[in-house]
Protein backbone atom coordinates (compact mmCIF):
# COMPACT_ATOMS: atom_id res chain seq x y z
CA UNK A 1 0.00 0.00 0.00
CA UNK A 2 2.68 2.17 1.15
CA UNK A 3 4.52 1.53 -2.52
CA UNK A 4 1.39 2.81 -4.52
CA UNK A 5 1.75 6.62 -2.52
CA UNK A 6 5.32 6.58 -3.58
CA UNK A 7 4.27 5.93 -6.61
CA UNK A 8 1.31 8.13 -7.26
CA UNK A 9 2.98 10.74 -5.36
CA UNK A 10 6.26 10.63 -7.33
CA UNK A 11 4.03 11.02 -10.69
CA UNK A 12 1.94 13.60 -8.91
CA UNK A 13 5.13 15.33 -8.67
CA UNK A 14 6.29 14.72 -12.53
CA UNK A 15 2.63 16.08 -13.66
CA UNK A 16 2.82 18.77 -11.31
CA UNK A 17 6.39 19.99 -12.86
CA UNK A 18 5.23 19.59 -16.92
CA UNK A 19 2.39 21.65 -15.51
CA UNK A 20 4.24 24.16 -14.18
CA UNK A 21 6.85 24.79 -16.33
CA UNK A 22 4.02 25.78 -19.03
CA UNK A 23 2.92 28.27 -17.01
CA UNK A 24 6.34 29.64 -15.27
CA UNK A 25 5.64 33.22 -16.69
CA UNK A 26 3.67 33.77 -13.95
CA UNK A 27 5.91 32.49 -10.86
CA UNK A 28 9.28 32.87 -12.88
CA UNK A 29 11.16 34.98 -10.00
CA UNK A 30 13.96 36.22 -12.21
CA UNK A 31 11.57 37.94 -13.95
CA UNK A 32 10.12 40.33 -11.41
CA UNK A 33 10.64 43.55 -11.39
CA UNK A 34 11.30 45.26 -8.22
CA UNK A 35 11.73 48.56 -10.15
CA UNK A 36 7.81 48.90 -10.74
CA UNK A 37 8.56 52.60 -12.50
CA UNK A 38 9.26 53.05 -15.96
CA UNK A 39 11.02 55.63 -17.88
CA UNK A 40 11.14 55.04 -21.90
CA UNK A 41 14.49 55.36 -23.60
CA UNK A 42 12.74 54.72 -27.09
CA UNK A 43 11.26 57.46 -29.78
CA UNK A 44 7.65 58.05 -29.33
CA UNK A 45 5.89 57.01 -32.93
CA UNK A 46 3.60 58.88 -34.36
CA UNK A 47 0.21 58.36 -35.10
CA UNK A 48 -1.69 59.83 -37.84
CA UNK A 49 -5.70 59.98 -37.06
CA UNK A 50 -8.37 58.00 -39.10
CA UNK A 51 -11.21 59.39 -40.92
CA UNK A 52 -14.52 57.89 -39.03
CA UNK A 53 -16.06 55.46 -41.14
CA UNK A 54 -18.77 54.06 -38.91
CA UNK A 55 -21.73 54.85 -40.53
CA UNK A 56 -24.90 51.74 -40.58
CA UNK A 57 -23.27 49.33 -42.97
CA UNK A 58 -22.98 45.81 -41.36
CA UNK A 59 -19.35 45.15 -41.75
CA UNK A 60 -17.39 42.66 -43.98
CA UNK A 61 -14.50 41.99 -42.48
CA UNK A 62 -13.85 41.60 -38.46
CA UNK A 63 -11.13 42.12 -36.54
CA UNK A 64 -10.89 41.50 -33.12
CA UNK A 65 -8.35 42.51 -31.02
CA UNK A 66 -7.44 41.24 -27.61
CA UNK A 67 -4.86 42.76 -24.97
CA UNK A 68 -4.78 39.77 -22.35
CA UNK A 69 -4.36 41.37 -18.96
CA UNK A 70 -5.18 44.99 -20.26
CA UNK A 71 -7.35 47.51 -18.50
CA UNK A 72 -7.64 51.03 -18.49
CA UNK A 73 -4.28 51.70 -16.50
CA UNK A 74 -2.26 49.62 -18.90
CA UNK A 75 -3.74 51.47 -21.84
CA UNK A 76 -2.74 54.55 -20.34
CA UNK A 77 0.90 53.50 -18.81
CA UNK A 78 1.80 52.85 -22.75
CA UNK A 79 0.18 56.06 -23.86
CA UNK A 80 1.89 58.07 -21.54
CA UNK A 81 5.42 56.40 -22.44
CA UNK A 82 4.27 56.94 -25.85
CA UNK A 83 4.01 60.76 -25.06
CA UNK A 84 0.48 60.97 -24.63
CA UNK A 85 -0.68 59.31 -28.48
CA UNK A 86 -1.65 55.59 -29.16
CA UNK A 87 -3.26 54.45 -32.46
CA UNK A 88 -6.20 53.38 -29.77
CA UNK A 89 -6.52 56.77 -29.60
CA UNK A 90 -7.99 56.94 -32.74
CA UNK A 91 -11.65 55.08 -31.34
CA UNK A 92 -14.43 57.36 -30.87
CA UNK A 93 -16.73 54.39 -30.13
CA UNK A 94 -15.54 53.30 -26.31
CA UNK A 95 -16.97 51.45 -23.84
CA UNK A 96 -16.33 49.10 -20.64
CA UNK A 97 -16.63 44.87 -20.49
CA UNK A 98 -17.55 43.35 -17.25
CA UNK A 99 -15.60 40.11 -17.22
CA UNK A 100 -16.83 37.76 -14.45
CA UNK A 101 -17.15 33.99 -15.77
CA UNK A 102 -19.71 31.70 -14.48
CA UNK A 103 -17.87 30.40 -11.27
CA UNK A 104 -15.39 33.29 -10.26
CA UNK A 105 -16.01 37.17 -9.60
CA UNK A 106 -12.28 37.46 -11.31
CA UNK A 107 -12.15 35.20 -14.77
CA UNK A 108 -9.19 33.39 -16.42
CA UNK A 109 -8.23 34.26 -20.07
CA UNK A 110 -10.12 30.48 -20.64
CA UNK A 111 -13.23 31.81 -19.74
CA UNK A 112 -12.63 34.93 -20.85
CA UNK A 113 -11.88 34.10 -24.14
CA UNK A 114 -14.93 31.51 -24.57
CA UNK A 115 -16.96 34.43 -23.21
CA UNK A 116 -15.51 36.80 -26.36
CA UNK A 117 -15.60 33.85 -28.78
CA UNK A 118 -19.40 31.87 -27.96
CA UNK A 119 -20.80 34.95 -26.47
CA UNK A 120 -21.52 32.33 -23.11
CA UNK A 121 -20.07 32.61 -19.54
CA UNK A 122 -18.51 29.47 -18.48
CA UNK A 123 -15.92 28.29 -15.88
CA UNK A 124 -12.34 29.01 -15.70
CA UNK A 125 -10.35 26.98 -17.05
CA UNK A 126 -12.90 25.72 -19.67
CA UNK A 127 -12.10 26.22 -23.68
CA UNK A 128 -15.04 26.28 -26.18
CA UNK A 129 -17.07 24.01 -23.21
CA UNK A 130 -20.40 25.38 -21.14
CA UNK A 131 -20.57 25.02 -17.29
CA UNK A 132 -22.42 21.99 -18.47
CA UNK A 133 -19.15 20.35 -20.19
CA UNK A 134 -20.90 21.29 -24.01
CA UNK A 135 -19.42 21.90 -26.59
CA UNK A 136 -20.14 25.57 -27.67
CA UNK A 137 -19.89 27.25 -31.62
CA UNK A 138 -17.52 30.79 -31.98
CA UNK A 139 -17.99 33.64 -33.64
CA UNK A 140 -14.74 32.39 -35.89
CA UNK A 141 -16.67 28.97 -36.70
CA UNK A 142 -19.69 30.85 -37.63
CA UNK A 143 -17.75 32.94 -39.85
CA UNK A 144 -15.89 30.04 -41.03
CA UNK A 145 -19.58 28.54 -41.91
CA UNK A 146 -20.55 31.88 -43.90
CA UNK A 147 -18.09 30.96 -46.32
CA UNK A 148 -15.49 33.57 -45.06
CA UNK A 149 -11.96 33.36 -44.44
CA UNK A 150 -10.42 33.37 -40.72
CA UNK A 151 -7.52 33.56 -38.63
CA UNK A 152 -5.70 33.79 -34.83
CA UNK A 153 -2.74 35.70 -34.33
CA UNK A 154 -0.84 35.72 -31.01
CA UNK A 155 2.19 36.10 -29.15
CA UNK A 156 1.98 32.92 -27.23
CA UNK A 157 1.54 29.87 -28.15
CA UNK A 158 -1.33 29.68 -30.30
CA UNK A 159 -2.55 26.69 -28.14
CA UNK A 160 -2.88 28.78 -24.97
CA UNK A 161 -6.20 30.21 -23.50
CA UNK A 162 -6.98 33.23 -25.80
CA UNK A 163 -6.19 31.63 -28.98
CA UNK A 164 -7.60 28.53 -28.17
CA UNK A 165 -10.86 29.97 -27.79
CA UNK A 166 -11.42 30.61 -31.15
CA UNK A 167 -10.62 27.21 -32.15
CA UNK A 168 -10.53 24.55 -29.99
CA UNK A 169 -13.49 22.90 -27.30
CA UNK A 170 -11.45 21.25 -24.26
CA UNK A 171 -12.39 20.30 -20.53
CA UNK A 172 -9.24 22.12 -19.92
CA UNK A 173 -7.02 25.07 -20.84
CA UNK A 174 -3.63 23.26 -19.81
CA UNK A 175 -4.71 20.28 -22.66
CA UNK A 176 -2.23 21.87 -25.27
CA UNK A 177 -1.74 18.82 -27.19
CA UNK A 178 -5.80 18.01 -27.75
CA UNK A 179 -5.89 21.94 -28.13
CA UNK A 180 -3.46 21.51 -31.21
CA UNK A 181 -5.62 18.73 -32.40
CA UNK A 182 -8.62 20.73 -32.83
CA UNK A 183 -6.94 23.04 -35.18
CA UNK A 184 -6.84 20.38 -37.76
CA UNK A 185 -10.87 19.62 -37.20
CA UNK A 186 -11.47 22.81 -38.60
CA UNK A 187 -11.06 25.22 -41.71
CA UNK A 188 -8.98 27.69 -40.10
CA UNK A 189 -6.95 30.03 -42.68
CA UNK A 190 -4.68 31.63 -41.07
CA UNK A 191 -2.86 30.95 -37.51
CA UNK A 192 0.22 32.35 -36.63
CA UNK A 193 1.84 32.53 -33.16
CA UNK A 194 3.83 29.82 -30.74
CA UNK A 195 3.68 26.27 -30.11
CA UNK A 196 5.10 24.35 -32.64
CA UNK A 197 6.12 21.86 -29.95
CA UNK A 198 2.57 20.92 -29.19
CA UNK A 199 2.06 20.44 -32.90
CA UNK A 200 5.22 17.81 -33.32
CA UNK A 201 6.89 16.38 -30.13
CA UNK A 202 3.13 15.29 -28.97
CA UNK A 203 2.55 12.28 -26.73
CA UNK A 204 0.58 10.64 -29.22
CA UNK A 205 3.43 10.97 -31.93
CA UNK A 206 1.04 12.57 -34.38
CA UNK A 207 3.39 14.58 -36.23
CA UNK A 208 0.70 17.68 -36.71
CA UNK A 209 2.70 19.87 -38.99
CA UNK A 210 2.52 17.00 -41.47
CA UNK A 211 -1.11 16.75 -41.24
CA UNK A 212 -1.59 20.38 -42.07
CA UNK A 213 0.88 20.29 -45.00
CA UNK A 214 -1.50 17.24 -46.42
CA UNK A 215 -4.26 19.52 -45.66
CA UNK A 216 -2.45 21.99 -47.81
CA UNK A 217 -1.26 24.22 -45.86
CA UNK A 218 2.10 26.25 -45.85
CA UNK A 219 4.10 25.60 -42.53
CA UNK A 220 6.65 28.41 -41.32
CA UNK A 221 8.68 28.39 -38.26
CA UNK A 222 10.34 31.61 -38.72
CA UNK A 223 9.90 35.29 -39.05
CA UNK A 224 11.74 35.01 -42.75
CA UNK A 225 9.82 32.78 -43.77
CA UNK A 226 6.49 34.53 -42.35
CA UNK A 227 7.33 37.63 -44.14
CA UNK A 228 7.49 35.75 -47.79
CA UNK A 229 4.58 33.17 -47.40
CA UNK A 230 1.81 33.68 -49.47
CA UNK A 231 -0.47 31.05 -48.88
CA UNK A 232 -3.82 31.45 -48.45
CA UNK A 233 -3.61 28.61 -45.67
CA UNK A 234 -1.17 29.18 -43.27
CA UNK A 235 0.47 28.09 -40.22
CA UNK A 236 2.97 29.67 -38.78
CA UNK A 237 4.34 28.71 -35.29
CA UNK A 238 7.40 30.75 -34.72
CA UNK A 239 8.21 29.22 -31.39
CA UNK A 240 8.47 25.96 -29.29
CA UNK A 241 5.96 27.25 -27.32
CA UNK A 242 5.58 31.11 -26.46
CA UNK A 243 7.45 33.51 -28.31
CA UNK A 244 9.92 35.92 -26.62
CA UNK A 245 8.80 38.96 -24.62
CA UNK A 246 9.85 42.61 -25.70
CA UNK A 247 11.86 44.08 -27.44
CA UNK A 248 13.30 40.46 -28.09
CA UNK A 249 10.63 39.65 -30.12
CA UNK A 250 10.84 42.25 -32.45
CA UNK A 251 7.80 43.81 -34.61
CA UNK A 252 6.70 40.48 -35.26
CA UNK A 253 2.86 41.02 -33.76
CA UNK A 254 2.02 44.09 -36.07
CA UNK A 255 3.88 42.21 -38.96
CA UNK A 256 1.72 38.77 -38.25
CA UNK A 257 -1.40 41.36 -38.12
CA UNK A 258 -0.70 43.14 -41.42
CA UNK A 259 0.33 39.08 -43.05
CA UNK A 260 -3.08 37.46 -41.76
CA UNK A 261 -5.01 40.69 -42.61
CA UNK A 262 -3.56 40.27 -46.28
CA UNK A 263 -3.99 36.72 -47.25
CA UNK A 264 -7.85 36.72 -45.30
CA UNK A 265 -8.84 39.61 -47.45
CA UNK A 266 -8.46 38.05 -50.58
CA UNK A 267 -11.41 36.01 -49.47
CA UNK A 268 -14.42 37.95 -51.58
CA UNK A 269 -17.16 37.10 -48.70
CA UNK A 270 -14.93 38.35 -46.38
CA UNK A 271 -13.03 37.55 -42.76
CA UNK A 272 -13.01 37.37 -39.25
CA UNK A 273 -9.57 37.57 -37.40
CA UNK A 274 -8.96 37.39 -34.08
CA UNK A 275 -5.15 39.35 -32.79
CA UNK A 276 -4.31 38.70 -29.11
CA UNK A 277 -1.29 40.57 -27.63
CA UNK A 278 -0.91 38.14 -25.25
CA UNK A 279 1.96 39.08 -22.74
CA UNK A 280 0.46 42.24 -21.79
CA UNK A 281 -0.95 39.76 -19.07
CA UNK A 282 2.52 38.09 -18.08
CA UNK A 283 3.87 41.90 -17.35
CA UNK A 284 1.02 42.54 -14.95
CA UNK A 285 1.43 39.23 -13.38
CA UNK A 286 5.19 40.08 -12.47
CA UNK A 287 3.78 43.71 -11.81
CA UNK A 288 6.97 44.53 -14.52
CA UNK A 289 6.11 47.75 -15.57
CA UNK A 290 8.85 47.99 -18.35
CA UNK A 291 7.34 44.44 -19.52
CA UNK A 292 3.39 45.86 -19.04
CA UNK A 293 4.20 48.95 -21.20
CA UNK A 294 6.62 47.17 -23.66
CA UNK A 295 4.00 44.56 -24.80
CA UNK A 296 0.93 47.54 -24.52
CA UNK A 297 2.93 49.45 -27.50
CA UNK A 298 3.76 46.17 -29.16
CA UNK A 299 -0.19 45.79 -29.47
CA UNK A 300 -1.01 49.05 -30.61
CA UNK A 301 1.29 48.80 -33.64
CA UNK A 302 -0.96 45.94 -34.26
CA UNK A 303 -4.09 47.84 -33.56
CA UNK A 304 -2.23 50.41 -35.90
CA UNK A 305 -2.34 48.08 -38.88
CA UNK A 306 -5.92 46.77 -38.47
CA UNK A 307 -7.05 50.59 -38.36
CA UNK A 308 -4.68 51.44 -41.61
CA UNK A 309 -6.53 48.49 -43.48
CA UNK A 310 -10.21 49.68 -42.00
CA UNK A 311 -9.89 52.63 -42.55
CA UNK A 312 -8.85 52.26 -46.17
CA UNK A 313 -11.12 49.33 -46.96
CA UNK A 314 -14.27 51.23 -45.09
CA UNK A 315 -16.04 47.77 -44.98
CA UNK A 316 -14.14 46.56 -41.65
CA UNK A 317 -15.07 46.68 -38.39
CA UNK A 318 -12.14 46.78 -35.47
CA UNK A 319 -12.87 46.08 -32.33
CA UNK A 320 -10.33 46.05 -29.05
CA UNK A 321 -10.97 45.07 -26.27
CA UNK A 322 -9.46 42.38 -23.11
CA UNK A 323 -10.18 39.34 -21.43
CA UNK A 324 -9.71 40.92 -17.85
CA UNK A 325 -7.14 43.17 -16.25
CA UNK A 326 -4.32 41.99 -14.36
CA UNK A 327 -2.11 42.98 -11.80
CA UNK A 328 -4.85 45.09 -10.10
CA UNK A 329 -2.26 48.61 -12.13
CA UNK A 330 -2.33 51.95 -10.64
CA UNK A 331 -0.95 54.60 -12.07
CA UNK A 332 0.07 57.05 -9.19
CA UNK A 333 2.36 59.23 -11.11
CA UNK A 334 4.28 59.75 -14.57
CA UNK A 335 5.18 62.30 -17.28
CA UNK A 336 4.53 62.50 -20.72
CA UNK A 337 7.30 64.87 -21.94
CA UNK A 338 9.55 62.50 -19.99
CA UNK A 339 7.72 59.34 -21.51
CA UNK A 340 7.59 58.04 -17.56
CA UNK A 341 5.15 55.69 -15.95
CA UNK A 342 5.61 55.26 -11.96
CA UNK A 343 3.23 52.36 -11.38
CA UNK A 344 1.89 50.32 -8.43
CA UNK A 345 0.07 47.04 -8.46
CA UNK A 346 -2.45 45.63 -6.41
CA UNK A 347 -2.39 41.86 -6.98
CA UNK A 348 0.34 39.25 -8.79
CA UNK A 349 -3.60 37.74 -10.43
CA UNK A 350 -5.92 38.94 -12.45
CA UNK A 351 -8.65 41.68 -11.40
CA UNK A 352 -12.34 42.20 -11.28
CA UNK A 353 -12.39 45.12 -12.57
CA UNK A 354 -14.22 46.13 -16.17
CA UNK A 355 -11.81 46.50 -19.57
CA UNK A 356 -11.92 48.82 -21.99
CA UNK A 357 -13.65 48.16 -25.59
CA UNK A 358 -12.74 50.12 -28.70
CA UNK A 359 -14.77 50.21 -31.00
CA UNK A 360 -14.35 51.49 -35.52
CA UNK A 361 -15.72 51.01 -38.80
CA UNK A 362 -19.36 49.41 -39.79
CA UNK A 363 -21.31 48.61 -36.61
CA UNK A 364 -19.40 50.59 -33.91
CA UNK A 365 -22.23 51.53 -32.16
CA UNK A 366 -22.46 48.50 -30.90
CA UNK A 367 -19.95 48.06 -28.36
CA UNK A 368 -20.46 51.26 -26.66
CA UNK A 369 -21.37 51.97 -22.83
CA UNK A 370 -21.21 49.21 -20.45
CA UNK A 371 -21.76 45.66 -21.72
CA UNK A 372 -20.86 42.00 -20.31
CA UNK A 373 -18.30 40.41 -22.22
CA UNK A 374 -20.69 37.57 -23.86
CA UNK A 375 -22.18 40.55 -25.15
CA UNK A 376 -19.04 41.13 -27.47
CA UNK A 377 -19.32 37.44 -28.78
CA UNK A 378 -23.24 38.17 -29.17
CA UNK A 379 -23.15 41.19 -31.20
CA UNK A 380 -20.39 39.57 -33.70
CA UNK A 381 -22.67 36.36 -34.25
CA UNK A 382 -25.49 39.02 -34.71
CA UNK A 383 -23.16 41.13 -37.26
CA UNK A 384 -21.85 38.06 -38.86
CA UNK A 385 -25.85 37.30 -39.51
CA UNK A 386 -26.44 34.39 -37.01
CA UNK A 387 -30.41 34.78 -36.23
MG1 LIG B 1 -3.96 35.01 -23.51
ZN1 LIG C 1 -3.13 35.95 -16.58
Amino acid sequence: MKNYKIVFSALLLVFATLVSAQENYKTDKSLVSTEYDYQSSEGVYNVPSFEDVSGKKKPKNIILLIGDGMGVAQVHAAMTANGGQLFMNNFKKVGFSKTHSADKYVTDSAAGGTALSAGKKTNNKAVGIDENGNLIENVREFAEQKGKATGVVSTSAVTHATPASFVAHQPQRSMYEAIAADFLKTDIDVFIGGGLDHFTKREDKRNLKTELEAKDYQVVTSVDELKTANSPKLAALLAPTHMDKMPARGDVLPLATKKAVELLSQNKKGFFLMVEGSQIDWGGHQNNTEYVVRETLDFDKAVGEALAFAAENKNTLVIVTSDHETGGMVINNGSYDDQLVKAHYGTKGHSGIMVPVFAYGPGADNFTGIQDNTDIGNMIFKLLGKK
